[in-house]
């Protein structure tokens, strides 16, 4: 009835589902703040690339200002290459002439950023060959114009000066579908990474995957805040798998495992004290009931004797004051009788104190009994019952001399027990059918007494419970025949116990004792 399989799945899924949750919210903030930290980074680098190039404005301001100051001097804007490392050339144009020491479709892009840059009134961007990184940027001024060749791969690395962005991330410049990557990052994932952050073509579905496999990717693009050299900088990383909070996410999942295996025992400790608890109660109600019915018992018991007591003493005296003495011999029956009534009351009643004495002792003393002869002398006793019944008895005993060490008031008492049980469960087969068998035999040191009837049997349900003080399946019956038969047996250093005939019909119950004197085991260990 108890959905236990269900109730560990439960526990189980909980469990799972705990640590789950847990592992993932784990995950999650680590991925944020690598997100955060990821965005910085992405934005300082963006920040020192836009002030790079911004500068080559400046320096083309500078030459188109200082312009009239250097007429006439040896070239001197020539100097600024070994001034600044990305600078490759220094071009200059004066009049109508043509853009010298480049090649004719060059020259004519030039003059094409030298409209341009006249147009708008800043530098323009001349022909551009961005895998090899480099470009022309054009600043037209009167009454000459300049050209500066940049080399991207001149630039200082991004990773220098005050603000270094971390290796890990993959750097790039884009421009009409060229790109130059600037700094190459940790893996090929990550220049992946850069590449595509820009809105390049996706990686196939396979390559995605493993990609994936690699570890998230971060991104980021934006132009660069120079007007007139509009790149693109992409920044790119991967978080690799290796480097996520696994040792936090591990002990996440073994505290929840704990917790719930914690709450699982401990409701269902809760749920067996409550059960002991209850079963507890039980058997405070039970015993309070089995004490009304000892109480109803007794005095059912006692009501019978007593009244005959009180009817056979009012008789005798009613005889004696009607005809005085002549009715003496009458008045002596009647006495007898309520005195042989009474002892019956007290004969219940002592009965009952055997039952509540302390086991240890049967009470009486120990003495030598020979069993075949108390056999038969409690046959005897239960004869005319037996009779009445139509039940065959018989008895045998095996060694005919065997005795046991025992009380023989007790022992008495538990094969009269016995008998009267199985006569009372006899009368439910035919009279045809009716035997009893009382059997005495040695067993090693001790001598067993088998009484076994050919009735019903024990009930199955009644099997685990024949002991028990009060258990009877009998309408009016006071369920302490048995117990007291057990008690007494064990005060006598014996033992008693009952069951089914194996095979055959109707129940056996089998009493061991201590055999006297003489038995084998004591002459063996002689
Ligand atoms: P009571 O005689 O008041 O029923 P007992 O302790 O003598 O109490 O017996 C307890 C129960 O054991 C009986 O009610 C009966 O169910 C079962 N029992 C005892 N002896 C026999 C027997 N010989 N055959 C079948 N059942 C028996």
């Amino acid at each position: 009835m108890r959905p236990a399989g269900f109730g560990w799945i439960g526990w189980l899924l909980a469990g799972a589902l705990l640590a789950a949750g847990g592992s993932l919210l784990i995950a999650l903030r680590a991925y944020d703040e690598q997100r955060a930290r990821f965005e910085t980074d992405a934005r300082i680098v963006h920040r020192v690339l836009s002030q790079r190039v911004v500068q080559h404005d400046a320096i083309l301001a500078t030459l188109a200002l200082l312009q009239p100051a250097l007429e006439g001097r040896d070239a001197p804007e020539q100097r600024l290459t070994a001034l600044y490392p990305q600078v490759l050339r220094v071009l200059r144009r004066t009049g109508s002439e043509p853009w010298s020491g480049v090649t004719v479709a060059e020259a004519a892009a030039l003059a094409a950023a030298e409209t341009a840059s006249r147009g708008a009134a800043r530098p323009a961007l001349g022909p551009v060959e961005l895998p090899r990184g480099r470009y022309w940027l054009v600043r037209a001024a009167e009454p000459s114009s300049y050209a500066l060749q940049i080399d991207l791969a001149a630039l200082p690395p991004v990773g220098e000066g005050p603000v270094a962005a971390p290796a890990a991330a993959a750097v790039a410049l884009a421009h009409g579908g060229q790109r130059f990557v600037l700094q190459p990052g940790r893996s090929a994932d990550a220049a992946d990474a850069a590449d595509t952050a820009g809105g390049a073509a996706a990686p196939a579905s396979a390559a995605g995957a493993s990609a994936w496999l690699a570890g998230p990717r971060l991104a980021f693009a934006k132009a660069l805040a120079a007007e007139s050299q509009p790149f693109e900088v992409r920044v790119g990383e991967r978080l690799p798998w290796a480097q996520w909070p696994w040792a936090w996410m591990l002990a996440w999942s073994v505290l929840s495992a704990l917790a719930v295996g914690t709450a699982a025992a401990w409701l269902r400790q809760r749920a067996e004290q409550r059960r002991t608890r209850e079963l507890l109660r039980l058997g405070q109600v039970s015993r309070l009931n089995a004490m009304g019915e000892l109480a109803a018992g007794i005095a059912h018991e006692l009501n019978q004797p007593l009244t005959a007591v009180v009817a056979s003493t009012a008789a005798a005296r009613r005889l004696l004051a009607d005809e005085g003495t002549e009715a003496l011999p009458q008045a002596r029956d009647a006495m007898t009788q309520a005195a042989q009534q009474a002892r019956r009351a007290a004969d219940v009643l002592a009965r009952l104190r055997r039952l509540v004495e302390p086991a240890g002792g049967s009470g009486g003393p120990q003495a030598t009994v020979p069993l075949a002869t108390l056999l038969e002398a409690a046959l005897d006793l239960r004869q005319p019952e037996l009779d009445r019944a139509a039940v065959r008895a018989s008895v045998r005993c095996d060694p005919p001399d065997l005795r046991v060490s025992a009380d023989a008031v007790a022992l008495e008492q538990i094969v009269h027990n016995l008998i009267g049980n199985a006569a009372q469960a006899l009368q439910q087969v035919p009279a045809a059918e009716r035997r009893l068998e009382l059997v005495a035999a040695a067993e090693g040191a001790r001598g067993v007494v088998t009484v076994r009837d050919s009735g019903p049997g024990i009930a199955p349900e009644a099997l685990p419970r024949l002991f028990e003080p009060f258990f009877t399946t009998r309408e009016g019956g006071l369920g302490l025949g048995l117990s007291l038969c057990e008690t007494l047996a064990g005060g006598m250093g014996g033992r008693l116990s009952g069951g089914n005939a194996p095979g055959g019909r109707g129940a056996v119950f089998r009493l061991e004792l201590p055999r006297a004197g003489g038995s084998e085991t004591a002459d063996a260990a002689r």
